[in-house]
């Protein structure tokens, strides 16, 4: 899957720390490449064939962490994970979506 990157990704914001933040990124839809490894019972595989990580009711990804809201498979997540900027521009972008409606199960796609 091609991934495409704004322009302004390049542009990150120091402040923003995941050790202040509810995992927000974590609740997008994480599309699975041929490449990545999951634990089966952390993936759902669309009508498509696509793999996607799972979501548990509340939107969040099944592999987070609730107790300290990050990644429980951080050594394992998958490659679009890795590629999710700290502080870049769909970082601050999913913070603000969900501080305006945080109860809103979000359905974008991990870019
Ligand atoms: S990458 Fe951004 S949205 Fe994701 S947990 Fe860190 S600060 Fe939050
Ligand atoms: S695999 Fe880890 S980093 Fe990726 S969405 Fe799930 S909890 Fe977040």
């Amino acid at each position: 899957m091609s991934i495409e990157m704004r322009d302004d990704d390049h542009r990150v914001d120091p402040s923003i720390s995941c050790d202040h933040c509810d995992a927000v990124c974590c609740r997008l839809t994480v599309v699975l490449a041929g490449d990545d490894v999951i634990p089966e019972p952390l993936v759902e595989v669309r009508a498509d064939g696509v793999r996607l990580m799972a979501r548990a009711a509340d939107g969040w990804c099944a592999a987070l962490d609730r107790a300290h809201m990050r990644c429980g498979i951080y050594d394992h997540r998958p490659g679009i994970c890795r590629k999710f900027a700290m502080g870049g521009a769909y970082c601050r972008d999913e913070r603000e979506r969900y501080r305006l409606a945080p109860h809103t199960i979000d359905s974008h796609l991990l870019p």
